[in-house]
C-alpha cells in the first residue's frame, strides 16, 4: 500500500468518526433536548434550583404555585400544606418529580428553533388534584403521619394524594432540629415513597385468588375456634367466628377461615395471582415511579405462609398501587393507569394533554364481580352505609401489626360502585390503631368531599 492510498484510507476513517458523532449527537439532541434545556443549571428555567416558568392550578383552575419569578405558593396555609409534596419546597429537599417532568412542556421549548416561548405568557400546568378534597384529607388526618388517596378508575385522574407529616412552605418550621418526631419522615411522599404491610386489607388479594383457582369455594364453609394451630405454632382470631363462607369470613376478617383458605389456593397459586394482580410491582406516571411492595414465601413454614394470606409475614404494599388494584377491581378486571397532571400550556400553545390509559386485565369479569359483590357487603354489614350517605361504597379495611410494641397501622382501600363517582381509595394512618374505627371517619369526610367537587357544588 503507497502513502497516498495510506493516507485516504487514514481520512476516511476520520471521516466515518466525525459522522457518526455528528449522527450520534442529532440522535441525543432529537430525543434529550427537552430534558438538557431544564436540568438544574439552566438558568432559564430555574430561580435558586427550582422551576421558573408559570403557574400552576388544581383541577378547579386554584392557583398552588406560581413560579414565575420566585417561588409564591397558594394564599391559604391549609392548601399550601396539603399540596407541597406535590409542588415541592424551596430547598429543594422535596422533589416534584411529576411538576419538573413537564417543565420542558411549560417553558415551550422549541426543539428546531432551540428557544422558549416567546410569547412572554410563560406555561401553565393543570394538575388533576383538587384543593379542596387535599385540605379535607389532611383535615382528617388531624395530624397523624400516613396517606389518604382518591383517584378516578375510569379516567385515571387523582383527585387527591395527600402525605403527612407536612408543613406550610411559607411557615417552614426548623425541622432540623425538632426532638418531637412530629416530622420524622417530612420529606417523604408516602403515597409514593412508602410501602407498609397490608394487614387485612390483603385478603382482597387471597379472596381473588381463591374464587379464580379454587373449585366449589362459594359452597365451602370454615370454621373459626379462634386458632388455628400448625404444630405449636397457630394463626389467631381476636374471638372465635364459628362457621363463615368465604363472604363472611372476608367480612368478619376472620383470620382462621383465611388460613384454611390460603391452604386451597397454595403457595404456587398465591404467588401466580401477586404477580397477575401486580399488587407488588411499581407503578410509573407523569414521570415519578413508586416504591415495590413485597410478597415473599420462599422457604416459608404453613404458618408463616397463612400469615402472608393475611397481609403479615414480609408482606409489603405501596399506597399508590393498592389503590390502582382497587379500581382494577371496581373497573371490572381493568382500571386506569393514573396520573397528576391533566394540562400543560406554553403561552397560548398547549404542549401536554393526559389522555386515559387503560391498564391490562388483570382479573376476569367474573372473579372482580364477585370480589366487588363481597367488598360491597363488608360496607353493608360491618363498616355501615351510614357513613358514606348517598355513596355505594365497597371496602376492605386492616389493622397491620407492626411488632416491637407499636400501635398497629389503619388501614382501608376500596372505591364507590357508581357510574357518576368511579373512585377509588386507600387510607393509611401510621400507627392509628384499628382499621376501620380510624380510617372510615378519615375516607367518609373525604369522599363526600369529592363527590361535591364532581357534583360541581
Ligand atoms: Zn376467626
Amino acid at each position: 500500500m503507497n502513502r497516498v492510498t495510506k493516507r485516504t484510507w487514514i481520512m476516511g476513517l476520520f471521516l466515518l468518526v466525525l459522522l457518526g458523532g455528528m449522527v450520534f449527537f442529532l440522535w441525543e439532541y432529537v430525543t434529550q433536548a427537552g430534558d438538557w434545556v431544564v436540568f438544574s443549571g439552566s438558568p432559564h428555567v430555574y430561580n435558586n434550583a427550582n422551576i421558573g416558568c408559570g403557574t400552576i392550578t388544581d383541577r378547579s383552575g386554584e392557583v398552588l404555585l406560581d413560579i414565575t419569578d420566585q417561588r409564591t405558593y397558594s394564599s391559604d396555609a391549609a392548601t399550601r400544606k396539603s399540596t407541597l409534596h406535590w409542588l415541592g419546597d424551596r430547598k429543594g429537599f422535596i422533589s416534584a418529580g411529576a411538576v419538573s417532568h413537564y417543565a420542558g412542556k411549560m417553558a415551550g421549548f422549541d426543539l428546531v428553533s432551540g428557544i422558549y416561548s416567546s410569547s412572554g405568557e410563560g406555561g401553565q400546568m393543570t394538575l388533576t388534584l383538587s384543593a379542596r378534597v387535599q385540605n379535607a384529607a389532611l383535615e382528617a388526618m388531624a395530624g397523624r403521619k400516613g396517606t389518604v388517596a382518591v383517584y378516578n378508575y375510569k379516567t385515571g385522574e387523582i383527585l387527591c394524594a395527600v402525605t403527612t407529616p407536612t408543613y406550610d412552605p411559607d411557615n417552614a418550621p426548623d425541622i432540623a432540629s425538632d426532638t418531637t418526631g412530629q416530622y420524622e419522615g417530612v420529606y417523604l411522599n408516602r403515597f409514593l415513597q412508602s410501602t407498609y404491610p397490608p394487614g387485612s386489607i390483603f385478603k382482597v388479594v387471597t379472596t381473588a385468588a381463591a374464587l379464580d383457582c379454587v373449585p366449589g369455594i362459594l359452597d365451602k364453609t370454615f370454621t373459626c375456634t379462634g386458632t388455628y394451630a400448625y404444630g405449636t405454632e397457630s394463626v389467631t382470631c381476636e374471638k372465635a367466628h364459628g362457621m363463615l363462607t368465604l363472604e363472611t369470613a372476608l367480612s368478619h376478617s376472620c383470620n382462621c377461615a383465611f388460613a384454611q383458605i390460603a391452604e386451597l389456593v397454595g403457595k404456587k397459586n398465591m404467588v401466580k395471582y401477586v404477580e397477575q394482580f401486580g399488587v407488588t410491582d411499581s407503578l410509573s406516571f407523569d414521570g415519578v415511579t413508586t416504591a415495590e411492595g413485597n410478597y415473599d414465601i420462599s422457604n416459608t413454614a404453613p404458618v408463616s405462609f397463612a400469615w402472608s394470606c393475611i397481609g403479615q409475614h414480609t408482606d409489603l404494599i405501596n399506597p399508590a398501587r393498592y389503590m390502582t388494584f382497587m379500581g382494577a377491581i371496581a373497573g371490572g378486571g381493568v382500571g386506569a393507569e393514573p396520573h397528576l397532571v391533566a394540562r400543560v400550556s406554553a403561552g397560548e400553545e398547549v404542549t401536554y394533554e393526559a389522555d386515559t390509559v387503560k391498564t391490562d386485565r388483570i382479573m376476569s369479569k367474573e372473579v372482580a364481580g364477585q370480589v366487588r359483590q363481597f367488598m360491597r357487603n363488608n360496607v353493608r354489614t360491618i363498616y355501615g352505609d351510614g357513613n358514606f350517605l348517598g355513596l355505594n361504597v365497597c371496602a376492605k379495611s386492616g389493622t397491620s401489626q407492626l411488632g416491637g410494641g407499636q400501635t398497629s397501622n389503619a388501614m382501608f382501600a376500596g372505591f364507590v360502585e357508581d357510574e357518576a363517582y368511579p373512585l377509588a381509595f386507600m387510607v393509611v394512618v401510621e400507627n392509628g390503631g384499628y382499621g376501620s374505627a380510624t380510617c372510615v371517619p378519615v375516607i367518609s369526610k373525604v369522599l363526600s368531599v369529592c363527590k361535591a367537587v364532581l357534583d360541581g357544588q
